[in-house]
């Protein structure tokens, strides 16, 4: 496994495996890897010849008074757990690499970053669309895998590359889950053990919106009602966003007639977590 830390070794590369015919799969993540991020490179590494990850904890991304300084890192562990999984190249570059003197340049989706964290995290899309563009031009992947569990990520990083013509396919995969269902997250690190169990209300809602959905129920309002009242029955818990809206557009809607997706961010204490259900999936909790 090789650590690539320049923008232009990394170019050439990967351009010497797409000369030879080979398909390149690639997960971006910030690092501090937990199973959620190994099984987008399990899934990279079944689509690929060449499994190339990047981990940058990418600052535009980050609000000024988020946790940008004190997100985990432990760049030694990630190393292990990647060569674990098949991992052929890590990327690894410094921010003077990513944005150096005079970087100007920016990559904005409109309408689906609105919503949601778009209302919470004002920059917050800006920066990692353009971090995935950067990524993109930089690694060249003809796969790139992405974890449903940052559901508008996802969905405006499709836009993206739609609009923008990148020749690459997005992959979405299904979000890991600790056996009492609390979604894996970096963050998670941050929960004291009282607030663990508070975090717990995230998934449990989530099963909650479920069982209302398969007992027919389609008014958005009375699920969002009965989800909100379990959230906040939780001590530690402040719900930043709950709502439901159409996969594609992201907006709000009255009635689950469509494709429809429950979105929660709630902060418990400090820590701001975020899940979601695509209703008619299966969920295992
Ligand atoms: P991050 O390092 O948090 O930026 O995440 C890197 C990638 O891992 C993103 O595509 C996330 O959506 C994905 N991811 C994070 N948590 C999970 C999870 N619990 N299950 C599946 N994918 C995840």
């Amino acid at each position: 496994m090789n650590i690539v830390c320049s923008i232009k070794e990394m170019q050439a590369f990967s351009e010497s495996i797409r000369n030879r015919g080979q398909k390149i799969a690639f997960v971006p993540t910030m690092g501090y890897f937990h199973d959620g991020h190994l099984s987008l490179m399990r899934e990279g590494r079944r689509h690929s010849d060449c499994l190339v990850i990047s981990i940058y904890v990418n600052p535009t991304q980050f609000g000024p008074n988020e946790d940008f300084e004190k997100y985990p890192r432990d760049f030694e562990r990630d190393k292990g757990l990647a060569e674990g999984v098949g991992v052929d190249v890590i990327f690894y570059p410094e921010d003077k690499e990513m944005y150096p003197e005079n970087y100007q340049t920016y990559v904005n989706v409109e309408k689906v970053t609105q919503n949601l964290c778009g209302i919470s995290r004002p920059g917050h899309f800006q920066g990692v669309t353009t971090v995935c563009a950067k990524l993109f031009n930089i690694v060249k992947p003809h796969y790139a895998i992405f974890g449903n569990k940052d559901f508008q990520q996802l969905v405006a990083i499709k836009r993206m590359v739609q609009d923008l013509d990148m020749d690459l396919e997005v992959i979405g995969m299904t979000i890991v889950r600790e056996s009492d269902g609390l979604a894996m997250s970096s963050r998670n690190v941050y929960l004291k053990q009282n607030e663990r169990e508070s975090a717990l209300s995230l998934s449990r809602s989530l099963k909650l919106a479920k069982q209302m959905y398969d007992k027919e129920e389609r008014d958005a309002l009375t699920i969002l009602e009965e989800v909100k009242k379990f959230i906040e029955g939780h001590p530690f818990s402040r719900i930043d966003y709950a709502k439901i809206c159409d996969t594609k557009t992201l907006q709000d809607i009255d009635c689950l007639d469509g494709e429809s997706v429950l979105l929660l961010a709630v902060k418990i204490n400090k820590t701001r977590l975020i899940d979601n259900y695509v209703f008619g999936d299966a969920l295992n909790i």
